[in-house]
């Protein structure tokens, strides 16, 4: 049995459909709100939204530097 981090509840490893890996460990839990709410808790979500969020923003400049108003092509 594990112990789900974000609500204390029991869940068996067998049962158990909803994990993260994270560091070399497996956390279980007993829902995927419990999943969502401890990956947000974790930073896990907003890094990598954050991080994707930047590289959009960062290709959309590049973008608009290049091609300015007129509309990009695509080869
Ligand atoms: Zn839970």
């Amino acid at each position: 049995m594990h112990k789900d981090p974000v609500c204390g509840m029991e869940v068996s490893e067998e049962k158990a459909g909803h994990l993260v890996h994270l560091d070399h460990e497996t956390f279980y839990f007993c829902s995927e709100k419990c999943k969502e709410s401890f990956e947000e808790k974790a930073g896990l979500k907003t890094a990598k939204k954050g991080f994707f969020k930047r590289f959009l923003d960062r290709l959309a400049d590049e973008n608009h530097k290049t091609y300015g108003n007129t509309k990009p092509k695509c080869h």
